[in-house]
């Protein structure tokens, strides 16, 4: 018998996070690109754990004046939010590893 272990996380959405951008700290949250993204956990005892939780999207007051004139390369990735049910496609700057751009 195979059994699992889901655990579901949220956050309150007057939340400041650091932006995964640029790190700057403390800034407001803007939304969810992802409604239920799941991440795999490590066992707990005979259990398959996931985790199921939103990524939130920062208002992020240094990159709103983004300057995109160095990027030089790009890569676009399209990630699933919701087991085949979502999805949302990343551009990000390959040399400087950020996600520029995030298309619904
Ligand atoms: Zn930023």
């Amino acid at each position: 018998m195979v059994c699992h272990s889901f655990i579901y996380l949220d956050f309150d959405r007057k939340s400041t996070f650091t932006c995964g951008t640029c790190g700057s700290k403390n800034q407001p949250f803007h939304d969810i690109v992802v409604k239920e993204r799941l991440w795999r956990h490590l066992d707990f005892w005979q259990y398959k754990s996931f985790i199921h939780a939103p990524l939130p999207r920062v208002k992020c007051g240094k990159c709103e004046k983004q300057d995109l004139s160095n990027v030089k390369k790009v890569a676009i990735d399209e990630t699933s939010s919701k087991r085949g049910h979502q999805y949302v496609s990343l551009v990000v700057d390959i040399e400087k590893r950020n996600v520029i751009y995030v298309i619904e």
